[in-house]
């Protein structure tokens, strides 16, 4: 997508900190972590939201789960544990409409949403 903030990282247009890369995949470093780890993991293709998740990226979905364990190990908190959040359209919190995973980890995340 052209205008949008996650697709100009991929392309390399907007500089980010990468911590993982397939061809599928890209992680990096949150440029306002909201923890000692935050770390975006988001497909390579543009996906707007959870919500315009279809049925041909469940593949997808899971692969980037199992990339998310692979950062977490990377990072030397696997055994510690580390909080994944999907924030989806307005009320859910989304700033940037592309899909992407917060990973968040190097503290105890005290407060329970649910
Ligand atoms: P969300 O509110 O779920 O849409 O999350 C968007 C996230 O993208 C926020 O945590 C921002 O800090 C992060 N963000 C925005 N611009 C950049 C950027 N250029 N590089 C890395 N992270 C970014
Ligand atoms: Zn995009």
């Amino acid at each position: 997508m052209e205008d949008c903030l996650f697709c100009k990282i991929i392309r390399g247009e907007i500089p980010s900190t990468k911590v993982y890369e397939d061809n599928e995949i890209l992680a990096f470093k949150d440029i306002n972590p909201a923890a000692p780890i935050h770390i975006l993991v988001i497909p390579k293709k543009h996906i707007t939201s959870l919500a315009y998740l279809k049925k041909e990226d469940e593949i997808l979905v899971g692969k980037i789960y199992s990339a998310i364990n692979q950062i977490a190990e990377e990072q030397g908190v696997k055994e510690k544990g580390y909080r994944v959040i999907v924030n989806c359209g307005k009320d859910g919190g989304q700033e940037v409409m592309h899909l992407h995973f917060h990973l968040l980890a190097g503290k105890q995340f005290g407060e329970k949403i649910v």
